[in-house]
């Protein structure tokens, strides 16, 4: 089969070791000073770091958190919304999305996504909204932008709030029009992010943030993050502890100016994908929205909605030392935990569809293009076998 050898070293899904060598001693200094400051929590590492990252994203304010499902959770708290009032999410997400809502006593209400860009089709975000509607959350999956445009403009003719989800896509654009550029996670009422080990900006353990324009929403987000308190042992509110340790934001600080160019690592090697990938029968490359840069959090293709195809795809990957993930391999109202919601099968065909012909292959900035063109040859290989 392939003309291009298998590479000598194990192809990684995900490779954070690679990531970090030409970093080691800055992480291992922070990690140092962490220890000789001996402020573990909301040390001055914390603040630093919430103001480099308000910086990245051009002034908004951010507040640190203790994981990207938090984050959610304290967005959709903000809102103060009665008890069992409704929150549009993605049919096609991480549950995290809708959990966040459903532990809070509100209710998770999926729309399906849009098949070429997976995310939030604004026509059935419409459908769904009712009187009870309280917020939309957008998820802006696998680094690309949802329909930013839309969806405020929704929610504003319907005095509702929009969270943004922005865990996957952090430094993400939106062009609403040729003369205005957003940034994601600073467009609707709140933006939440996580720095998960494995997202575009990982920590070394749990992390997240919220981010928001407006300074009194910044001011409750932290008291709800931190028990809910205006000072010390005063508690106004009913909180969260929800804390991002000094040792992550130390370790965050070091990793931050280095997005920018891991992104355009990405960006390069989405580029080389597609360029492998393009005539490959029976791939299809999700399509873009030219309208939105894209991180590539995941590269994501799809196969034919054929019973086993995807399994098949995957299996013939693994057997070529190839890793892959399916990101999701169930929508979120077929997960047990959901099926209270009511939902049946055949409701959010989109989202239905698209877990049983998604799969995500290796990404990260230190891939090379030796492994890629060897990728492209194994992945060749099976559409030729299926070429029809
Ligand atoms: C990772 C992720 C989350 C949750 O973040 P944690 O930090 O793991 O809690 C939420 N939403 C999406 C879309 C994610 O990818």
């Amino acid at each position: 089969m392939a003309t291009v050898p298998r590479p000598a070293a194990p192809i990684q899904l995900l490779d954070l070791a690679a990531q970090h060598a030409p970093i080691q001693d800055e992480l291992e200094a922070a990690v140092r000073q962490t220890l000789a400051e001996a402020a573990f929590i909301q040390g001055p590492a914390v603040g630093k770091f919430a103001q480099e990252l308000s910086q990245y994203l051009g002034g908004a304010h951010v507040i640190p958190c203790a994981n990207g499902t938090d984050a959610l959770q304290l967005a959709l708290m903000s809102l103060n919304l009665p008890a069992g009032a409704e929150v549009i999410v993605p049919a096609f997400t991480y549950v995290a999305t809708l959990e966040a809502a459903a532990v809070l006593g509100l209710r998770p209400v999926p729309a399906d996504v849009r098949p070429d860009t997976f995310n939030l089709a604004p026509a059935a975000v419409r459908a769904a909204l009712t009187p009870r509607t309280g917020a939309i959350v957008a998820v802006h999956l696998f680094g690309q932008c949802a329909d930013l445009l839309a969806l405020r403009e929704l929610a504003d003719a319907h005095g509702v709030a929009l969270i943004e989800d922005n865990a996957q896509a952090i430094g993400a654009t939106f062009q609403p029009n040729p003369q205005e550029t957003w940034l994601a996670g600073t467009v609707g009422e709140v933006g939440t992010t996580s720095f998960f080990p494995s997202k575009n900006l990982g920590g070394f353990g749990d992390g997240g943030a919220l981010f928001t324009r407006d300074e009194s929403r910044a001011t409750y987000l932290r008291q709800l993050a931190s028990h809910g308190q205006t000072r010390k042992y005063h508690h106004q509110h009913v909180g969260l502890n929800s804390r991002l340790d000094t040792l992550q934001a130390a370790l965050l600080r070091v990793k931050l100016p280095h997005l920018p160019a891991w992104t355009a690592a990405r960006q390069h090697v989405a580029a080389r994908y597609d360029a492998l990938l393009g005539g490959i029968p029976g791939i299809i490359i999700s399509a873009r929205d030219p309208r939105s840069t894209h991180v590539f959090h995941q590269y994501t293709i799809t196969v034919a909605d054929e019973p086993g195809r995807r399994d098949a795809l995957q299996q013939h990957l693994h057997q070529h030392g190839v890793p892959s993930a399916v990101y999701y391999p169930l929508p979120v109202h077929q997960q047990p935990a959901y099926q209270y919601l009511g939902y049946r099968a055949g409701q959010f065909p989109v989202a239905e569809r698209l877990c049983r012909t998604v799969l995500s292959l290796p990404i990260h900035p230190t891939l090379t293009e030796q492994e890629q063109v060897y990728i492209g040859e194994v992945l060749q290989a099976f559409g030729g076998g299926i070429a029809r």
